[in-house]
């Protein structure tokens, strides 16, 4: 029986089912396990030639990593009972109920014991296991992990030093690097997938163990892509990063030249596009976000122009999460989806005209759009009880602060569901994230035929409902949701 599958109590360590932490970086120097300025000496050449040619396959696959990924047809029923949509179908995408092999948290059975409830898993049967052996490829699970808060910056609309959250910036330790990074592949182990980590901050390079983390997901073969700034990258950089295996890199643009530049500080516009090229020079993709609110949405459309002309490989935008204060994005309902006709037509015009910029309809409220547009049907196979697309929150996505603590998403303000140091992920993932997939709790969503598919935001729905300063509720309507529901 393998070590995960021990009866286990809930609020124990889980650390002693892991193997020890040196076991996995035995990889790296000594003088890296202690957190001491020598890491500032790690060579600038690492050794890449040494990938290994698995590595470089899957390597490659994951480049083409779908956003579809995110968006994988998921029973909910099964989610009930435990963690079906922890084993996503191998071929994303696809709209259409799937086979299901139970991972072995199904067998997670709860109780509670005082205030404080137990789980326990009993060992799985030989013929669940052996099937579940069988499906061989596995979906990625993301791992959001912001290493740090220190920033050189300090944009306006920053969430982390939003209403005082963040007075003294954190930064994990070493050691809790390698606690987390070892938490995330027992949860991966346990539910078959593939960690995937978007390693993030304040600006993650800024930390002083940022280039050894990169070392130890390198030795594990473990992918990743960064959110950061772009003040710390030139070309050399940019190379390093790419040896070290990062995918893509993501940066912000929240304007035109004026606006961005007061959002952030001057000069920043100038330089985040000059970084685009920077970051594809070295066979990294440059991802360009931008984060609409009132106070930027008539610029989008030239802001789209903007990063195709420089060659983006990718552009998203998401919505401003307006904090507790303020419970307004400054966007009407029908302002945001004339904002998405715009863009709509625009991408569709760069496409046709062959531009190299992959346009991202990141927002879930694209899916209404396109179903008012008919470009999205609900398919006629689609089964009552199934969720198929939208938030994922709960889905197939987890965050990690630089305290340890672990969010269900981290633009929701109040999803705190536990610290990465004290609990382990995998059950986490099955109790305490319950909490986030009561689909039947969403005050609108639960009446729209587009609920298994959309869901609109709840970081922004929660932002928008905030009462007496503290956030709203998780199911509230999305306040940028135009659709007329009974
Ligand atoms: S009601 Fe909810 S599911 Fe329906 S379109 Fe609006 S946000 Fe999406
Ligand atoms: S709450 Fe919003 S930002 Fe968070 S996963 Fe859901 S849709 Fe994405």
């Amino acid at each position: 029986m393998s070590w995960h599958f021990l009866i286990w109590q809930a609020g124990t360590s889980w650390r002693h089912l892991l193997p020890p932490v040196e076991q996995e970086t035995a990889t790296l120097p000594t003088a890296a396990r202690k957190r001491s300025p020598q890491r500032a000496a790690l060579p600038a050449e690492p050794e890449t030639a040494t990938l290994p040619m698995a590595a470089r396959k899957r390597s490659l696959q994951h480049a083409a990593l779908p956003a579809e990924q995110e968006t994988t047809p998921l029973p909910k029923a099964a989610r009930k009972k435990s963690l079906q949509h922890a084993v996503l179908p191998a071929e994303p995408g696809i709209n259409s109920p799937v086979d299901y092999v139970l991972p072995p948290a199904a067998y997670v059975h709860r109780k509670t014991a005082g205030d404080f409830p137990s789980y326990h898993v009993y060992s799985v049967s030989h013929k669940m296991e052996t099937e579940r052996k069988k499906r061989s490829m596995k979906e990625y699970f993301a791992f959001q992990w912001h290493i740090t808060d220190d920033c050189d910056q300090r944009c306006k609309h920053c969430y982390i030093f939003s209403e005082d959250n963040c007075k003294i910036p954190e930064s994990v330790s070493w050691d809790q690097m390698q606690e987390v990074v070892a938490n995330c592949e027992d949860f991966c182990e346990v539910y078959h997938r593939l960690p995937y980590f978007y390693i993030t901050g304040g600006d993650p390079i800024l930390h002083p163990d940022f280039w050894w983390l990169l070392e130890l997901l390198k030795s594990k073969n473990i992918p990743f892509a960064i959110l950061g700034n772009p003040f710390h990258l030139d070309i050399k950089v940019c190379r390093r990063l790419k040896e070290y295996g990062c995918q893509k890199y993501q940066l912000s643009l929240d304007g035109m030249r004026q606006t961005h530049d007061w959002f952030r500080k001057p000069g920043s516009f100038d330089i985040t596009l000059e970084k685009i090229d920077c970051l594809k020079q070295a066979g990294i993709r440059a991802v360009i976000m931008t984060t609409v609110s009132g106070k930027n949405i008539k610029e989008v459309p030239d802001i789209i122009d903007t990063v195709v002309e420089h060659k983006a490989d990718v552009f998203a935008f998401a919505r401003y999460c307006p904090t507790s204060e303020e419970k307004d994005t400054g966007i009407s309902p029908m302002e945001y989806r004339e904002l998405l006709g715009v863009c709509d037509k625009k991408f569709k015009e760069y496409e046709v005209a062959g531009c190299e910029t992959f346009f991202n309809k990141k927002d879930h409220l694209w899916t209404l759009y396109e179903y008012e547009t008919g470009e999205f049907k609900i398919p006629e196979n689609a089964q009552e009880g199934m969720i198929y697309g939208g938030c994922n929150c709960g889905n197939c996505h987890l965050t990690i602060l630089p305290n340890g603590d672990v969010y269900a998403c981290r633009r929701v303000q109040n999803s705190k569901v536990s610290n990465v140091f004290e609990d382990r992920l995998a059950d986490v993932w099955v109790c305490q994230m319950e909490q986030y997939r009561e689909y039947d709790k969403f005050k609108k969503c639960a009446k729209c035929e587009l609920k298994a598919w959309c869901r609109g935001c709840p970081a922004v729905a929660s932002g928008a409902h905030s009462i007496n300063g503290e956030p709203g509720d998780f199911y509230e309507a999305d306040p940028q949701c135009w659709k007329e529901v009974v």
